[in-house]
């Protein structure tokens, strides 16, 4: 029976889970693989350091890139831009199959590594990069690949999902739901990677290039965090029957007679019978919409050690079932030519908050720029602040889908009105 060596690159929230399986749960995974998976080390930065589990002292190095180049199997979990792409670089060249979770790493130069690693003939797997537990790369890159995928939507950021939804179940502003999301450790001290959407558009790009064989790089996303999401538009968004989530979405639409690909993270707002309505708390969701198999979901947790680690292992297995067998490890098909679509030339409904003057001619005002801009309104609600010393209300429109750049000229044009107080939020909405 063959023996294949194991470096580990990292031993912090994941690696240290990961570590574990390896040792505890060995016999089983000689049984799945046809191999022995031998832990040959784990590089990290200080040996001596507390470890969430307890493992060998002797397995511990800084030396990382001397481990590498004793692997089979390298698996990088330490995270950010470098030294994971000079080490990744370097197994690769070493001959070894890389298992990763790093998808800061892969959506700014994923292109170029998959390369690397398809000349080499050496796998490049990366299911814990997008969603945590929840197997949903493979499904779209093998399950899916009989089938064409139109649209896909995440919930794949449990920070933001945890914030969103404690805003919408106790009714608290942004902030004071941010600082309890910290307390509890669902957000980091400093939140901006997850709040300002970047971490979901790492991942959106991800799940785009593999839904649409096509390479999307952070660059090609359109990212709007959750920072400017207040509790007054969640509460509107109650009344008329949607909750607001941060989605990413990757989808193939048709735009100036080009077919191509927009891929987007913004808050949207859900109708509350969608099923990733139901997704509570800091867990993730993902909704597949392909040409044959119709509506798919797959549901679980996005993060944390041991979860993540499930989504390694599932990784750590397939290659090394591979390697045991023999033969080309495949490779990751990038068949498909699609341009990313501006954000000008994508279409969506959109829901506008205004806060008007109370005075007749107000609504009809209104109506006409939406009107002059060619944005149909689908449903308009009004509620007054009788109780305001100058008589105000407010006006929430959800539009027909029109192209961002239309809406983008029609909410211009109502801020110069002069019934207009302000525009309280441009959300825009999916899934009605
Ligand atoms: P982490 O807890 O911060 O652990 C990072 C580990 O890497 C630490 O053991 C650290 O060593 C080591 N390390 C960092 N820089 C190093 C360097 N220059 N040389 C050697 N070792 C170095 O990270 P994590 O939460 O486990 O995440 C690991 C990866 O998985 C990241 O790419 C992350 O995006 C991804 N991921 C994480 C989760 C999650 O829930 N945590 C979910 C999905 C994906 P020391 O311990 O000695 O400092």
């Amino acid at each position: 029976m063959k023996t294949l060596k194991v470096a580990l690159l990292g031993c912090g929230n994941v690696g240290s889970q990961v570590a574990r399986i390896l040792i505890d749960d060995a016999a089983d995974l000689t049984a799945r693989t046809g191999a022995r998976l031998e832990l040959a080390g784990i590089a990290v930065r200080n040996p001596e350091a507390p470890r969430d589990v307890e493992l060998p002292r002797e397995l511990f190095t800084t030396d990382a890139e001397a481990l590498v180049e004793s692997a089979d199997i390298v698996i990088e979990l330490m995270g950010g831009l470098e030294p994971a792409r000079t080490l990744i670089l370097h197994a690769i060249g070493h001959g070894a199959s890389v298992v990763t979770g790093n998808k800061a790493l892969l959506a700014a130069d994923g292109a170029a590594l998959y390369e690397k690693a398809d000349a080499a003939g050496v796998r490049l797997a990366y299911e814990a990069a997008v969603a945590g537990a929840i197997p949903i790369l493979g499904p779209i890159r093998d399950s899916l690949s009989g089938d064409r995928i139109t649209r896909v939507l995440g919930i794949v950021n449990g920070t933001t999902n945890y914030i969103l939804d404690a805003m919408d179940t106790t009714g608290a502003q942004f902030a004071d739901a941010l600082a309890e999301a910290q307390r509890l450790g669902y957000a980091e001290a400093d939140p901006t990677a997850d709040v300002e959407g970047h971490d979901a558009a790492a991942k959106g790009a991800i799940l785009a290039s593999l839904a649409f064989h096509t390479t999307f790089e952070m660059a090609n996303v359109s990212c709007e965090g959750i920072t400017g999401v207040t509790a007054e538009d969640i509460a509107a968004a109650k009344d008329a029957g949607f909750v607001i989530k941060l989605l990413a979405i990757a989808e193939k639409l048709e735009a100036d007679g080009t077919e191509g690909v927009s891929v987007r993270v913004h808050p949207t707002l859900l109708p509350r019978t969608h099923p990733l309505a139901a997704v509570h708390g800091a867990f993730n969701a993902v909704f597949v919409e392909a040409e044959n198999a119709g509506e798919l979901m797959f549901y679980g947790q996005g993060a944390g050690g041991t979860p993540t680690a499930s989504a390694v292992m599932g990784d750590v297995v397939t290659v090394a079932r591979r390697l045991a067998l023999g033969g080309h490890m495949g490779v990751e098909a990038a068949s498909g030519h699609f341009p990313a679509l501006p954000k000008e030339l994508v279409t969506t409904s959109y829901s506008i908050g205004l806060d008007v003057a109370d005075a007749p001619g107000v609504l009809s005002a209104v109506a006409q720029v939406f009107a002059d801009h060619g944005v149909s309104i689908e449903t308009m609600r009004q509620k007054s602040h009788s109780d305001a010393a100058n008589a105000s209300a407010e006006l929430r429109f959800v539009t027909h889908r029109a192209p961002e750049a239309a809406l983008a000229a029609t909410v211009e044009a109502i801020k110069g009105l002069d019934v207009i107080n302000s525009v309280t939020s441009v959300l825009r909405v999916e899934g009605v």
